[in-house]
């Protein structure tokens, strides 16, 4: 059974150590902070063998090279992590399968945040770490690809099963609530989700990881198509509304 280790690191990330506890397989899901990831492995008592990066960005690949220094650990990802010097041990993009001990996952490229952004599903455990593709009430902004690249990436993430859990890179939360109120402001289940959230946050607790489910019901990036009226776009195309929703939230001043 897949163990999964989730702690706080830098300002507002989580790095994430899952384990096999059958074979002690551990991998560090990107790299974000390397002291707290080498200590938090001491605590657990794994020793870290594997790093799977989700993509290049400094925030989670930055530790690759002190954790491997430490570790020997392989390091798996997409070919654009080797651009901030880390070579890989072994470049993954969609339709590859990695494994954690006996644990096989599988790669999904969601690129738009980074163009070879990919996520890490484990179909049998229904778990997946998608990085700064999709946030809890949000999604990744589009540093490089395209709004359509990025709403292709999203639809992947949704194609999975509605009770997935989903292990996003970021405590984005409540931040992103504030925004998507103002687009969705009378979705009954975002109402429900942004009381949680804040109720969660007030008590020093994590909103991640999410359910698919919930994000389908509240995300405001997912539900584009449903929100085509409230952005006065009501003949776009799914990506247009998208794309438009995506601007909206980089001008959002909340
Ligand atoms: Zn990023
Ligand atoms: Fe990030």
């Amino acid at each position: 059974m897949l163990q999964i280790h989730q702690f706080p690191c830098l300002s507002d990330n989580y790095g994430f150590l899952i384990h096999d506890p059958v074979t002690g397989a551990t991998a560090a899901i990107d790299t974000p902070d390397a002291e707290e990831i080498m200590r938090q492995a001491d605590a657990k008592g794994w020793r870290i063998t594997d790093i799977w990066n989700t993509h290049w960005h400094p925030d989670h690949a930055g530790g690759n090279a002190a954790v491997k220094a430490k570790t020997s650990a392989v390091v798996t990802g997409p070919k654009e992590v080797e651009r901030i010097g880390t070579p890989l041990d072994r470049v993954v993009d969609q339709g590859d399968r990695v494994k954690l001990g006996n644990i096989e996952a599988q790669v999904l490229n969601v690129g738009g945040h980074t163009l070879g952004h990919i996520a890490y599903v484990f179909d049998a455990e229904k778990v997946a770490f998608v990085g700064d593709a999709l946030f809890s009430l949000g999604c990744g902004r589009l540093f490089e690809g395209t709004p359509d690249q990025m709403w292709a990436s999203l639809q992947k993430i949704a194609a999975l099963p509605d009770d997935a859990t989903l292990y996003c890179a970021h405590e984005y939360t409540q931040s992103n609530a504030r925004f998507a109120i103002t687009i969705d402001p009378c979705n009954r289940a975002l109402q429900a989700r942004i009381a949680e959230i804040d109720k969660l946050r007030a008590e020093g607790k994590p909103t991640v990881p999410m359910t698919l489910r919930v994000e389908k019901e509240t995300n405001p990036f997912l539900r584009a198509p449903l929100l085509k009226g409230a952005v006065m776009l009501p003949n776009a195309t799914d990506v247009e509304a998208f794309a438009d929703i995506r601007k909206r939230k980089d001008n959002f001043k909340g």
